[in-house]
């Protein structure tokens, strides 16, 4: 590993660009455990200022309970325009926001 100075937006990005890569091995073998280890350490990094990405993917689904890191599934009566639920984004939207403040 190497030593690199980043801005705080940076690093987030790269911390989230690690936490997709996670989610992918995840995703691709099914394992419950790494979307368990995704949710807390994703809880920590909120809980020191890092913005979660608000395109949704790392909070749990509202109407399909996806965890973290986990894709939606169809749900009937919730139409899946995307690869996510819009009601996840406008989750992790509001959570951005929460965050935010002091
Ligand atoms: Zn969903």
């Amino acid at each position: 590993m190497e030593y690199q100075r980043l801005s705080q937006e940076q690093a987030a990005a790269q911390f989230w660009d690690g936490m997709r890569c996670v989610a992918n091995v995840a995703t691709t073998t099914g394992n419950k455990t790494l979307f368990q280890a995704i949710q807390v350490v994703g809880q920590a990094a909120m809980a020191v200022g890092i913005p979660i990405p608000d395109t949704g993917e790392f909070v749990r689904c509202p109407m399909c309970d996806a965890m973290p890191g986990q894709r939606c599934i169809n749900v009937v009566g919730h139409p899946l325009p995307d690869h996510l639920h819009p009601e996840r984004t406008e989750r992790a939207r509001r959570l951005r926001e929460e965050i935010g403040k002091p």
